[in-house]
């Protein structure tokens, strides 16, 4: 049978299982997929899968389509864009579009100093940027980053990531001169000061602060667990960085653009970050990512330093302009804070009645919500089988559910930034149903 064949065959006859077989089959086992199920269409926050199934997402393909899926606006953008060219290569012949998203990336960054834009392709390129930018700027060698932080897939975001399972093992060696320090959590014993002495112990036993060049820490962690870094420890990173000359990177790239309740997390400790990445979010689903920093660590690097073939795409920046007007347009900023409010209050209904099992609610930051499992309400027991099994029952239900968290026991719900009530109920009534059917068993 020829491969189009097969294709049609499959096409007309297929379930989830067929091509959940078929994909197992075609792709290395390292690129998983969370559940078996093949997505047909998808429309602001809801989802119809190839058996014509429906789902609610919690998901937002890991906090990328906040302004939900397909949205018309960003699909006319990027029609209007493929129609007059969909590639040229900004670093060949450039284009409007990409020098206006430069400017207005610039003003969205927290913070008075002038600041320049580096457009890449994926978080983790954009993750790679930063350092190279912080070293070519300090002329120093040394990173920083945090234990539990999430920076990408590449060698050296890596290195800077700090969890082994899954991210790391069988992947070394990597770039050298990377440490990590305690991330504050005080819910989980390691307070402010813990993490400040972490630091001081880190300059005294691994490297001396003037051979650092960046500290790079997420506002937010994502995927460690969804934990929000202390304001007062954001500006205590910004005091130490600023008296030893070091960089501080904030890694925007999931909890960017609306996502917490203000543009960037960075902007409720009230610093102002030297570099941020981003991505995810930027774009509504096109690949894009990049560096926004103060303009004299930016311009560092030397002409044709910096760049990538895609680097800051025609199409995705179309869709990108299209997802700053929607957010000003539809006030989804605010609309973030809201939904984080209503999340708080109906998981709070939950948490009462499953406070064995729900350890931990952090609802503090807009639509960044997490759900902490643990076993007979001890935050320091973590409940990694019940995660794992209310994500897979969730799906199984019609709920598109997403784990995180250092221990794997942390339920992160990413929903759009446009998404109403109603559907937050539809998709909280489902994760209830989930609760009463797996806490008996765990
Ligand atoms: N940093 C953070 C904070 C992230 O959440 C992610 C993606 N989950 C990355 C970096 C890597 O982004 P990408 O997958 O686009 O390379």
């Amino acid at each position: 049978m020829s491969i189009q064949q097969a294709t049609l065959k499959n096409v007309n006859q297929a379930t989830n299982a067929d091509w959940q077989k078929r994909k197992e089959a075609a792709f290395a086992r390292g690129l998983s997929n969370v559940a078996p199920v093949y997505i047909d269409r998808a429309l602001g926050s809801e989802i119809w899968d190839i058996e014509g199934n429906r789902y609610i997402d919690f998901a937002t393909g890991i906090a990328v389509c906040n302004t939900g899926h397909s949205h018309p606006r960003i699909v006319a953008a990027v029609k209007e864009q493929v129609d007059r060219f969909s590639h040229t290569c900004l670093m060949v012949s450039p284009y409007e579009s990409a020098v206006i998203l430069a400017e207005k990336l610039n003003q969205l960054a927290p913070g008075d100093t002038p600041k320049k834009t580096l457009m890449v392709t994926t978080g983790a390129e954009a993750v790679e940027n930063c350092i190279k930018i912080a070293r070519a700027h300090t002329r120093r060698r040394g990173v920083i980053a945090f234990n539990g932080g999430y920076h990408g897939r590449t060698m050296m975001t890596m290195s800077l990531t700090g969890k082994i399972t899954p991210y790391k093992n069988l992947f070394g060696p990597f770039p050298s001169e990377v440490f990590h320090a305690p991330f504050p959590i005080p819910s989980h014993g390691i307070s402010i000061e813990e993490a400040l002495k972490g630091l001081d112990n880190l300059f005294k036993v691994d490297i001396a602060p003037s051979d650092i060049a960046a500290f790079i820490i997420e506002p937010v962690q994502g995927e460690g667990g969804f934990y929000p870094v202390p304001d007062a420890f954001l500006q205590a990173l910004r005091k130490l960085a600023d008296k030893h000359g070091i960089l501080l990177i904030c890694d925007e790239i999931q909890s960017g653009f609306g996502r917490t309740g203000k543009f960037f997390a960075s902007e409720y400790a009230g610093i102002e970050p030297d570099l941020i990445s981003v991505a995810k979010g930027i774009a509504g689903g096109l690949p894009l990512a990049g560096v926004i920093g103060k303009a004299d660590i930016m311009d560092a690097p030397l002409p044709g330093g910096l760049g990538g073939t895609y680097a800051g795409s025609p199409v995705s920046c179309a869709a990108a302009l299209a997802v700053l007007d929607i957010i000003e347009d539809e006030d989804l900023v605010q609309q973030a804070n809201r939904i984080g409010k209503y999340f708080a209050k109906r998981l709070g209904e939950l948490q009462r009645k499953y406070s064995n099992v729900i350890g931990e609610l952090r609802v503090e930051r807009g639509a960044m919500i997490a759900i902490e499992l643990v076993h007979e309400g001890d935050i320091s027991q973590s409940n990694a089988d019940l995660t794992r099994a209310l994500v897979a029952e969730a799906h199984r239900r019609g709920l598109i559910l997403l784990s995180c968290g250092f221990n794997g026991n942390v339920i992160r719900c990413l929903p759009a930034l446009t998404i109403t009530d109603s559907m937050i109920d539809e998709g909280i009534a489902i994760l209830s149903d989930c609760f009463q059917v797996l806490t008996s068993n765990h």
